[in-house]
């Protein structure tokens, strides 16, 4: 399947879902048998119809928060809304969700078509119904002719639309996705995305989806949450969450912005970040210049990252792959490039 052929259905296609609904997580709080805290009184509100994308570094609770929302985990604190009903002790299958997860749990010797229909056995749908609904779903994400295939003879993209498909079949009122692009490659995650994000767009589901990438994070997020050791760090718009972010953990994970001591660099107390592309080669009047050694480089294809050393700080900067990468780096930042944290690490408005 390519990307030529993405979700192009007729609107009779489309799903009917029921009314979206919002997800609301009070104070939602885990710990393990064992004694980990993967949860520490999480607030969080899921817009209706909007994607909201959990992100963070591994372990930081992206999973276990999107599990007690499906009912596979119960929480030792807090509470857990959809739409107006408490859900926190009820039976996942009774909480209009349905959830896809990193590998699709598919079962391998049923056909694509009998894995994606038995849900509706399980929850005794008619067979008509059944029937009409499978192929609804399977119209929608243009894999009608792979109904009969069992999993191990579809591509990793293919088993990834039946799990979806499964998912979809319920009609659920609020979709959770733990990281469901993972085990593709990167050309396929990038088309994939774009049309998890129109199925989304198109079906005006409710969804709430696991990652630890933040390209795809950016990509798909109508409202992104920045999970860090079972605390929600930042959450907002994506432009809101890169362009302004609340501490320097949220900067440094996204877009990899350098944090720099901003003593030695003459200024007040506290941290400074500068993203490596608003370095700009040489001086201007007015502006933070930093200079220094080169000593390292990595190349990402149209753009090398130049590693140099200021003081006794390390500095990326971002140069175009095919100019001479010089001996010293002379950049500067102008001011309102310019983001500045105090020393515990949190945004402050001053500017240096
Ligand atoms: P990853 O990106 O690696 O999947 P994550 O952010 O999804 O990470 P979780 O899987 O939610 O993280 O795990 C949060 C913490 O809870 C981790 O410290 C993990 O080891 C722990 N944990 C998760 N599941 C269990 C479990 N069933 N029993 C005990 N501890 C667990």
């Amino acid at each position: 399947m390519t990307t030529a052929d993405t979700m192009t259905a007729h609107p009779s296609d489309i799903v009917p879902v029921e009314r979206a609904a919002d997800v609301h997580c009070v104070r939602v709080a885990k710990t393990f048998a064992g004694g980990t805290v993967a949860l520490r009184e999480v607030r969080l509100h899921c817009p209706p119809g909007e994607i909201t994308v959990l992100l963070g570094p591994s372990g930081c609770g992206k999973t276990t928060l999107l599990r007690c929302i499906a009912g596979l985990e119960t929480p030792t604190g807090g509470s857990i809304r959809i739409g107006d009903r408490d859900v926190t002790q009820t039976d996942p299958r009774k909480r209009g969700v349905a959830m896809v997860f990193q590998n699709y749990g598919l079962y391998p010797n049923k056909t694509a078509h009998d894995n994606i229909e038995y849900p509706l056995r399980l929850a005794r749908v008619p067979k008509g119904e059944r029937r009409d609904r499978v192929a609804r779903v399977a119209g929608l994400l243009q894999i009608d002719h792979l109904l009969d295939r069992k999993p191990a003879q579809l591509s990793g993209g293919q088993r990834q639309r039946v799990g979806i498909g499964r998912a979809l079949v319920r009609e659920p009122a609020v979709l959770l996705m733990d990281e469901p692009l993972s085990s593709l490659d990167a050309e396929l995650r990038v088309s994939m995305r774009t049309e998890i994000r129109a199925l989304q767009r198109k079906l005006g589901t409710t969804m709430v989806y696991v990652t630890h990438d933040q390209t795809e994070a950016l990509a798909l997020a109508d409202q992104l949450v920045v999970l860090r050791d079972g605390r929600i760090e930042h959450s907002g718009n994506p432009e809101q969450v890169f362009g302004s972010p609340a501490t320097t953990f949220v900067a440094g994970f996204l877009g990899a912005m350098n944090l720099l001591d901003a003593q030695p660099l003459g200024l007040a107390p506290g941290t400074i970040g500068i993203r490596p592309e608003d370095l700009l080669a040489g001086e201007t009047p007015g502006a933070l210049t930093l200079h220094g050694p080169v000593i390292d480089t990595d190349l990402t294809g149209t753009e090398r990252i130049v590693h140099f050393r200021c003081g006794q700080q390390t500095v990326r900067i971002r140069l175009r792959a095919d100019d001479p990468v010089p001996e010293h780096i002379t950049a500067h930042a102008l001011p309102d490039r310019i983001h500045r944290f105090d020393s515990e690490g949190n945004r402050t408005e001053a500017r240096p």
